[in-house]
C-alpha cells in the first residue's frame, strides 16, 4: 500500500508514463486499453517524461531542504535538463518550450522566480504538470506563485497552479469530488479578485461533454481536461484511460488528472481495483527511487 504521498506522485508518474506512448496523437485514431511502451518516443512501458521529472525534482529538493527553496528547485530543474538528473534512463526526451527558455535564462544569470516567460503565450502546461508536491506541505499562494514563476510567469500559469493545489488539499481534507472542486473554486475566487476571463472557463468545465473538451498543451486544456477526466470516472485506470483517449498531450493530462486521481481513490476508494493498479507501477522505470523520495517526504511532512 502506498502512503498518501506516494499515491499522489505515483498518480503523477503512472499517468505519464502510460500517456507517453500516445504524445500528439490526434483524439481517436488511436485507443488506449493499458499501459504500453513504444508509440511516439520509442520508449519501454513505464517510461516517464518531464512532467515526473520536474515533479521528482522539486520534491527532492523541498526534502533535501525542508522547505521550499526557490533556487535550489531552479538549480535541480538545470540538473535534468543538462545533465538528465531525475530521468529514467539518463536521459531528456521531452520538453517545453517555455520550461527550455526558462532554464536557459537561468543559466545565463537571470534570477530564478524571474525565468518563467510572462507573455500570454507562455502558459503551456509545464508549471502545472509539475505542482503537486506543494500541495502537501504547508506553503503560502505566494511561495505557489514563486516556484510557478521559475518556468512560467504569466498570471493564468499561476492561478491554474493554485487552483489545482487547493483542488489537491481538498481531496486530502477528505471532500468528495464536487466539494473539492467548488469549494477550490471559491477559494480562488476569493484570493484573486481580477480574474482572467480565460481561467473562469476552468470553473465547471467537469460537467462539459468529451467534444468540449480540448486536450491541448495550452494549461487551461490541460487543467481543463484533467478535472474532466478526474470527475467523470469512477477509477484510477479509467481515469487515466480516459486522458490518454482524449489525445494531443496525452502524458501531461493524464499527469495532472492522475495526481488527483491518485490521491482520491487511496483516501476514498471502496477497495483496491480503483486505486492505482499495481501492475501498472511494477512497470515503473526507477520506481524504488520513487518510493525512496516518497517515503523521505513523508517522514518530513509528519515530523
Ligand atoms: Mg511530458
Amino acid at each position: 500500500m502506498l502512503n498518501v504521498f506516494a499515491s499522489g506522485i505515483f498518480g503523477v508518474i503512472v499517468g505519464d508514463a502510460a500517456g507517453v506512448p500516445y504524445e500528439f496523437k490526434e483524439r481517436d485514431s488511436f485507443q488506449c486499453d493499458d499501459m504500453v511502451g513504444w508509440g511516439t518516443h520509442l520508449l519501454p512501458p513505464g517510461t516517464w517524461s518531464d512532467d515526473s521529472s520536474m515533479t521528482l525534482a522539486t520534491m527532492e529538493s523541498i526534502v533535501r531542504r525542508g522547505r521550499i527553496d526557490t533556487a535550489d528547485i531552479m538549480g535541480n530543474f538545470d540538473g535534468w535538463l543538462s545533465r538528465a538528473e531525475f530521468t529514467p534512463y539518463d536521459d531528456v526526451f521531452d520538453v517545453g518550450n517555455a520550461t527550455y527558455k526558462a532554464i536557459c535564462r537561468y543559466q545565463q544569470g537571470t534570477e530564478p522566480e524571474l525565468c518563467g516567460g510572462t507573455g500570454e503565450r507562455d502558459n503551456g502546461n509545464g508549471a502545472l504538470m509539475r505542482i503537486l508536491p506543494l500541495a502537501f506541505v504547508n506553503c503560502s499562494e505566494k511561495e505557489i506563485f514563486a516556484v510557478c514563476s521559475l518556468t512560467h510567469g504569466h498570471l493564468i500559469s499561476k492561478l491554474c497552479c493554485l487552483y489545482y493545489v487547493y483542488v489537491a488539499r481538498n481531496i486530502m481534507l477528505g471532500y468528495n469530488k464536487v466539494e473539492a472542486l467548488q469549494f477550490a473554486w471559491q477559494k480562488l475566487a476569493d484570493y484573486c479578485h481580477d480574474m482572467p476571463p480565460e481561467i473562469q472557463t476552468v470553473n465547471g468545465a467537469w460537467n462539459w461533454q468529451r467534444g468540449e473538451v480540448q486536450s491541448s498543451g495550452y494549461v487551461i486544456h490541460t487543467l481543463q481536461a484533467a478535472l474532466w477526466c478526474f470527475y467523470n470516472t469512477a477509477s484510477y485506470r479509467e481515469c487515466i484511460l480516459t486522458a490518454v483517449n482524449l489525445g494531443d498531450d496525452t502524458d501531461t493530462v493524464a499527469a495532472v488528472a492522475g495526481g488527483l486521481s491518485g490521491l482520491y481513490y487511496c483516501l476514498n476508494g471502496k477497495d483496491e481495483s480503483e486505486q492505482i493498479p499495481g501492475e501498472w507501477i511494477a512497470k515503473i522505470a526507477r520506481r524504488e527511487y520513487i518510493v525512496g523520495l516518497c517515503n523521505k517526504f513523508a517522514a518530513l511532512i509528519n515530523g
